[in-house]
């Protein structure tokens, strides 16, 4: 285990949101600013994450660390061991992300269909406001973007799953944090702005209510997106 302090390995991120916040810093800060670090790969793959150091390092108590890594352990991005704390989770192997893929394509499609034709106003304006800041956060394209990036894509497919009405569904989505994951990969500006280009494709079939076009919005924006995130990916 290294013995390095991770305060050290913590990014600009953590740094400006300690200086910005030094007080008191909440525990969703904490969280996104962990969520940033983990997925821009700034804490790497297998760094063990000591509570008393980061809970130095943010100049809060240990509660609040601890609670931003149990919901990083519950997303996936985070492990934590019997005895030896928590560390940054290894990133997941070509096996579990073309599994994944396959198991979206199976799935969000016919969820896209069926939000089709029970999207509210209220649903649309929520997937706009998504697609908007996406759309900024895909401009400005700054590293500690990736993990507010990656948020809002997680948030625009759970909210079209759960505009589609199957509880099940969406929560078998939900559990797969899969964007999150991926986006620790790599970055790069191409994966962002046609990422928002097709959300809006997507977005244009749900206001026209449109079934069909929805579904087929969604399996090629499925499609683009494994094919933007493979070539990144290490073999197993
Ligand atoms: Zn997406």
């Amino acid at each position: 285990m290294s013995a390095k302090p991770v305060g050290q390995q913590l990014s600009s991120t953590a740094s400006a949101l300690r200086e910005k916040q030094a007080a008191h810093p909440l525990g969703d800060e904490i969280y996104d600013a962990l969520l940033a670090d983990l997925i821009s790969l700034r804490i790497p793959p297998g760094e063990r994450l000591s509570v008393d150091a980061l809970a130095r390092h943010f100049g809060v108590s240990q509660t609040p660390i601890r609670a931003a890594l149990i919901r990083l352990e519950s997303e996936g991005l985070v492990l934590q061991k019997f005895n030896s704390g928590f560390s940054a989770a290894p990133l997941p192997g070509g096996d579990h992300f073309r599994d994944t893929y396959a198991f979206r394509a199976m799935i969000e499609p016919e969820l896209a269909g069926l939000a089709a034709a029970r999207a509210t106003p209220e649903d649309i304006t929520a997937l706009e406001e998504l697609c908007h800041e996406m759309s900024r956060l895909a401009e400005e394209s700054r590293p500690d973007n990736f993990g507010s990036f990656a948020e809002r894509d997680n948030a625009f497919h759970a909210r079209i799953a759960q505009i589609a009405g199957n509880q099940v569904a969406a929560e078998a989505l939900s559990r797969l944090y899969i964007h999150s994951n991926l986006f620790r990969l790599r970055y790069h500006a191409t994966i962002t702005t046609s990422a928002v280009s097709e959300h809006l494709e997507l977005l244009d079939a749900l206001r026209s209510k449109d079934a069909a076009a929805a579904r087929e919005a969604m399996a090629r924006h499925l499609g683009h997106s494994r094919d933007r995130v493979e070539p990144f990916f290490i073999e197993d």
